[in-house]
């Protein structure tokens, strides 16, 4: 479903990802931890095209991308319609302020599917409920709480029916007791099927969902296992180093 194969990325000299290789199924969660600065985040905009590759090859779907590709309208066109197929929660959520939370929901599949405003509105009501906002598509992001706006923003991503989920540290900018609220709706999409990355530091949260735990440091994956595997018996110090400092 996706694939991800000798991704190398550099900013100026500085080496960020070293030859990562990773390769995702369907309805597969996967957590990704590791260090402040090890990648993580770079990873999940390269899978994106968020940030362009400097060398390797990424595949979601049927859509294939090579790093280093001639730039012309044909790699322009399969990036689009690969971006259109990856969904992406940020740590921000990044709502449209002028928007009620029914019409940022709304926008993607007017302006990006071409949906009639009437369609558009099933599909964001249905959404909305289904994160649990269903009494709420009126109100702006600055009436809704931090926990409300990120699952708005998660709607939002649903609404263009993407095959992957990426999520870069979706609940660090909330308060403690609006954490629960939005990594329950991740759950619930877990549930369902969705194929998912997900970037976080929460632990219980990864040992609740995730099929796999991938740690990286320092631009590579280090290890890789289940939730079990990866936090009871890390085989790697590094990753021992880590898990010894955030438990
Ligand atoms: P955190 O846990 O703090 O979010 P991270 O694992 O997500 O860290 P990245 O954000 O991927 O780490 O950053 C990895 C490295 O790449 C860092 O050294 C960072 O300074 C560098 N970096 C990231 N984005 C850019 C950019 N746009 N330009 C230059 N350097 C960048
Ligand atoms: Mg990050």
């Amino acid at each position: 479903m996706i694939k991800v194969t000798g991704l190398v990325k550099n900013f100026g000299s500085n080496e960020v990802l070293k030859g990562i290789d990773l390769s995702i199924n369907k309805s597969e969660v996967v957590v990704i931890m590791g260090p402040s600065g090890s990648g993580k985040s770079t990873l999940l905009r390269c899978l994106n095209f968020l940030e362009e590759p400097t060398e390797g090859l990424i595949q979601v779907g049927e859509y294939e991308v090579k790093a280093g590709g001639k730039i012309d309208r044909h790699r322009k066109k399969v990036i689009r319609e690969l971006r259109k197929k990856t969904g992406f929660v940020f740590q921000s959520f990044n709502l449209f302020p002028h928007k009620t939370a029914m019409e940022n929901v709304m926008e993607g599949p007017i302006a990006i599917h071409g949906k009639a405003p009437e369609e558009a509105k099933a599909i964001a009501a249905g959404l909305l409920a289904k994160v649990g906002l269903a009494e709420r598509a009126d109100h702006y992001p600055a009436q809704l709480s931090g926990g409300q706006q990120q699952r708005v923003a998660i709607a939002r991503s649903l609404a263009l029916d993407p095959l992957v989920m990426l999520f870069d540290e979706p609940t660090s900018a909330l308060d403690p007791e609006l954490v629960r609220e939005v990594l329950l709706v991740i759950k619930s999409l877990a549930e369902e099927g969705m194929t998912m990355v997900i970037v976080t530091h929460e632990m219980n949260f990864a040992k609740e969902v995730a099929d796999r735990v991938v740690f990286m440091d320092e631009g590579l994956i280090v290890e890789q296992g289940t939730s079990q595997q990866v936090f009871e018996d890390p085989k790697e110090e590094r990753t021992k180093q880590f898990l010894s400092k955030v438990e």
